[in-house]
C-alpha cells in the first residue's frame, strides 16, 4: 500500500469513527454546527439515524428545525380517539405512474433521491446513493452531469436527468432509464441555470461533459427549445420515442404560477411533476439565490395540489416535493399538504457526514468526500459504508412515518395526502 492509500485510509477511518461517536456526545451539541434550518440537533440526529436505522433514543431534536417558519411551525393535531392500526402493517408505498398507460412503477417508501451531478458530487457518493436506492427499492437521480459507467449496474434504480446544459446526455442513458427527469429549474437557483466552477472540472468530469478540463461549466436557463406546453410535449414525445417504457418526470422550481406549470406538464404527458422549493441545494448554490427567489415548498405544495384537484386530474399525476425536506416529519407534513411523496438530497449528504459548512465549491471541495472531484478527498466515502448510512436513515424515517400514521388511524401513506386538517400552526 502506497503513502496516498495509507493517508486516505487513516482519514476515512477518522471520519467514520467521528460520525459514530458524535451522536453519543455527553456535552451537548458542538458550537457552530448547523444553522436555523439544519440545526446542530438535526444534523446529529441524522447521523444517529444513519448509524442505527432507528429513531434517536436520546434528547436530540429529530423532527423539526428552528427556522421560525414553514415546516418548523407546523405540528400535528392532538388526536386521542382514533381506530387502532398496527404500525407494522402501515403501507408506505406510492405509485409513480397514475396514468392509464405505461409501466406501473411503485416505490415502497414515499421518497427518492434527487439529482446531484457527477462533478458537483464525488463518484463514490454517487455510487453509494445508487446502491442505497437499489437496496431500498427506490430511485436516485443522476443530476445533470452525465451517467458514469460505474452506476450502470444500478440502472434499474437510477433516474436519468436531462437538463439545459445537456451534459453527458446520450441515447443509451435514456434507454437505460426507468424514469427520465427533465430539469427545467432548481429551487435553490431558479432562473440561473447550473454552474460548476473550474477547480472541480477534472479530466473525468470534462470527458463526461464533453468539455475542457479546469474550465467553468454553465448550463443555461431556460431550455431554449421550450417556451410553451406544446414545446414541452415535444420533449416528452422525444423521450417516449427513444424509450417507450420510461416514465417522464418534470422538475421545476416554485414560481408564483407553479400551479399553471404543473397543469401544463400534465397535459404534455408527464407522469411526475416534481416541484423544488427554495431551501435545497448544496453550498455551491449562490447565497443570494437560495432562500430569496423560489417560493418555500410549504406554500407551493398546497397551491399545486389544490389546483390539480380543481382541474380534476389530481389522481392522474404524481406530485413529488423537494427543497428543504430534512426529516420524516417534514415528509409527512409535505404529504399532508398535498404531495404524494418527497425527493431528498441534502439529508443523504448529512447521513454520510455533511456538516453544513458551506464549502462545497471552494478549492478542492468537500473535506469529507461528498461534494468534491478531488481523487484523494473522494475516497473518504466508501460506497458500501455510504449505502448503509442512507439505507439506515430511510429505515429510521419509515419507522417514524409508520408511528405517525398509525397514531392517526391511517393504514396507508396515500390516505395522508392532502389531510391539512391534521396539521396545526404553532405560532
Ligand atoms: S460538509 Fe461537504 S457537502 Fe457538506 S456543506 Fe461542507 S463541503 Fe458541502
Amino acid at each position: 500500500m502506497g503513502n496516498l492509500e495509507l493517508i486516505v485510509e487513516k482519514h476515512t477511518e477518522r471520519i467514520h469513527r467521528g460520525l459514530e461517536v458524535l451522536p453519543t456526545l455527553k456535552h451537548g451539541v458542538p458550537d457552530g454546527l448547523g444553522n436555523k434550518r439544519w440545526t446542530g440537533d438535526l444534523i446529529l440526529a441524522t447521523y444517529e439515524q444513519a448509524l442505527t436505522g432507528d429513531i434517536p433514543q436520546n434528547d436530540l431534536e429529530y423532527k423539526t428545525g428552528n427556522s421560525g417558519g414553514g415546516f418548523d411551525v407546523l405540528g400535528w393535531k392532538s388526536h386521542d380517539r382514533v381506530a387502532k392500526v398496527d404500525q407494522d402493517q402501515v403501507d408506505l408505498s406510492i405509485p409513480l405512474n397514475k396514468r392509464g398507460d405505461g409501466e406501473k412503477i411503485e416505490i415502497p417508501v414515499p421518497i427518492y433521491g434527487g439529482g446531484m451531478s457527477f462533478g458537483s458530487i464525488s463518484l463514490n457518493f454517487m455510487i453509494a446513493r445508487a446502491r442505497a436506492a437499489r437496496r431500498l427499492g427506490t430511485y436516485t437521480s443522476t443530476g445533470e452531469g452525465g451517467y458514469p459507467d460505474q452506476i450502470v449496474p444500478y440502472r434499474n434504480h437510477v433516474i436519468t436527468q436531462v437538463a439545459t446544459g445537456m451534459f453527458g446526455v446520450r441515447e443509451e442513458t435514456i434507454q437505460y432509464a426507468p424514469i427520465v427527469e427533465f430539469k427545467y429549474a432548481q429551487g435553490a437557483k431558479p432562473g440561473l441555470g447550473g454552474h460548476l466552477l473550474a477547480d472541480k472540472v477534472t479530466s473525468e468530469v470534462a470527458k463526461m461533459r464533453e468539455s475542457s478540463m479546469f474550465t467553468s461549466l454553465y448550463s443555461p436557463f431556460p431550455f431554449h427549445s421550450v417556451y410553451s406546453v406544446e414545446d414541452h410535449k415535444k420533449h416528452v414525445d422525444w423521450i417516449k420515442t427513444v424509450n417507450p417504457r420510461a416514465l417522464v418526470s418534470v422538475k421545476v422550481s416554485t414560481p408564483t404560477d407553479v400551479d399553471m406549470v404543473a397543469i401544463g406538464s400534465y397535459y404534455a404527458g408527464a407522469n411526475i411533476i416534481h416541484i423544488d422549493g427554495g431551501y435545497g441545494g448544496t453550498g455551491a448554490a449562490p447565497e443570494i439565490a437560495k432562500k430569496n427567489i423560489a417560493m418555500p415548498i410549504e406554500y407551493a405544495i398546497p397551491k399545486v395540489h389544490d389546483y390539480l384537484v380543481s382541474e380534476g386530474v389530481r389522481d392522474e399525476i404524481t406530485l413529488m416535493a423537494s427543497g428543504g425536506i430534512r426529516t420524516a416529519d417534514d415528509i409527512a407534513k409535505a404529504i399532508a399538504l398535498g404531495a404524494d411523496g418527497c425527493v431528498v438530497a441534502t439529508a443523504e449528504a448529512v447521513a454520510v457526514g455533511c456538516t453544513h459548512c458551506g464549502n462545497c465549491e471552494r478549492g478542492r471541495g468537500c473535506q469529507v468526500g461528498i461534494t468534491t472531484t478531488d481523487p484523494e478527498l473522494s475516497q473518504f466515502i466508501d460506497p458500501e459504508w455510504g449505502e448503509m448510512r442512507i439505507v439506515n436513515l430511510f429505515n429510521a424515517w419509515s419507522k417514524r412515518l409508520r408511528i405517525l400514521l398509525a397514531s392517526f388511524g391511517l393504514e396507508s401513506i396515500r390516505e395522508l395526502r392532502g389531510r391539512k386538517d391534521l396539521l396545526v400552526r404553532y405560532k
